[in-house]
């Protein structure tokens, strides 16, 4: 267990996202892609990625992304790199339960059908993770599509898919604050958009497409006659995806000296504030709570993002909004779509809470009582629901 701990001590090594999209688009299908791919490593195996084998297909299969969070684990230069992949619903509803998971991420991938665009959902999700300054990435799904129904030639795909990159650019530009505006500016150039099929499971960016020699050309022949696996062979559509995230979006203590200002409003030079500037592993615990379900064994489970200090087992936190004191049991991290019992989690991460049987999303939980909470009282108190 001391490997997975010194992981999650690695803050440049940790990132926090999500995927977001107009439905139908492809999030659960890239989603689950990622979660086959990367989410049965384990992190205990820092070093020696090696595939957890207590899971047989049947059960790889039916995994599917209903957990508030699943953790991927994935190395990149002899580095391993944790993500947490934070699930946002898709679509909007008067709770504010969008803008709370966007709250625990920093970065999203924005999937886009190629043969649709950019759609009223993708401008609405685009525009919720630029007011929480969380950066996005793009991702144009079903490539396949362009080929098989609209049957473009490699040049006009190209054309087609620099007019999607121009219209997602001016939604940031529409809605990035001035300082964002051309820095978040999504391009082909520096790897901040990738192309692909999620059902296929290949993707490339200019740097995938250099490294492997895959051009339009190919993806073209591929599509009119040529075997798929040859494209999924040579560009993996999780590794194009991961390295993006590693590359784009920000580790979380990065983060959060751009992010804590605007999506806390209490005094910045206080100890709680200065301390969630810096992502302090020793400063107080301040842990928003995203997600709260119950679990038939193990009760209440209050997952969210740990913006201060550390989570102890044993350690009693006050829930603000809640206004009681209670202990926590059990400090849990995910590994895939499962939670494993870690004992101690530091800032930067998504811990997973048990014993805390009066926390609800919208919560938050500091080690001290002087605290602004992240929603204020007047949140809408959710019923809990039961995970089978
Ligand atoms: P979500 O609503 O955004 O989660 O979308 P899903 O992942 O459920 O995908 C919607 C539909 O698009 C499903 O029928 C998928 O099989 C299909 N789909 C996903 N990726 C691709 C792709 O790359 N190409 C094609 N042709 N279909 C895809």
């Amino acid at each position: 267990m001391a490997e997975a701990v010194k992981v999650v001590n690695q803050r440049d090594q940790i990132r926090n996202f999500g995927v977001i999209a107009h439905v139908d688009h492809g999030k659960t299908t890239l989603s689950d892609n990622l979660l086959l791919a990367a989410g049965m490593v384990s992190p205990n195996l820092a070093g020696q990625a090696l595939v957890l084998d207590y899971m047989d297909l049947e059960q790889k299969r039916s995994m599917t992304i209903k957990a508030a969070n699943v953790t991927l684990y994935y190395e990149y230069n002899d580095k391993p790199y944790v993500f947490n992949m934070i699930d946002t619903p898709g679509h909007i509803d008067f709770t504010g339960k969008v803008t709370r998971s966007l709250r625990a991420l920093d970065g999203a991938v924005v999937v886009v059908d190629s043969v649709e665009g950019i759609m009223v959902q993708t401008e609405t999700v685009t525009r919720q993770a630029l007011e929480e300054r969380v950066r996005p990435v793009l991702f144009i799904n079903k490539i396949d599509r362009l080929v098989k129904e609209l049957r473009l030639t490699p040049d006009k795909m190209q054309k087609w898919l620099g007019n999607i990159i121009a219209d997602f650019n001016r939604l940031i530009d529409t809605y990035a604050e001035p300082e964002y505006k051309e820095k978040w500016k999504v391009s082909v150039q520096n790897d901040s958009v990738a192309f692909g099929s999620a059902k296929d499971r290949w993707g490339f960016n200019l740097s995938v497409a250099k490294d492997t020699g895959i051009s339009f050309k190919d993806v073209y022949d591929i599509y009119t006659g040529g075997d798929v696996e040859e494209l999924r062979k040579k560009a993996p559509l999780h590794e194009t995806v991961l390295k993006m995230i590693i590359q784009h979006a920000p580790p979380p203590h990065v983060a959060q000296r751009y992010r804590i200002p605007k999506v806390w409003h209490g005094d910045l030079n206080s100890e709680v504030g200065k301390a969630m500037l810096e992502c302090d592993p020793d400063g107080p615990v301040i842990m928003m709570v995203t997600n709260a379900v119950v679990d038939p064994q193990a009760g209440i489970v209050a997952t969210g993002r740990l913006f201060s200090g550390t989570v102890h087992e044993g350690d009693t936190v006050w829930l603000v909004n809640t206004r009681v004191s209670q202990r926590i049991q059990s400090v849990q991290m995910f590994m895939g779509p499962y939670r494993e019992v870690v004992g101690m989690l530091p800032a930067g991460n998504i811990p997973a809470l048990l014993g805390l049987d009066k926390a609800r999303a919208g919560e938050t939980l500091s080690s001290t009582r002087d605290m602004i909470p992240f929603e204020s009282l007047k949140y809408v108190a959710e019923p809990v629901v039961t995970i089978s």
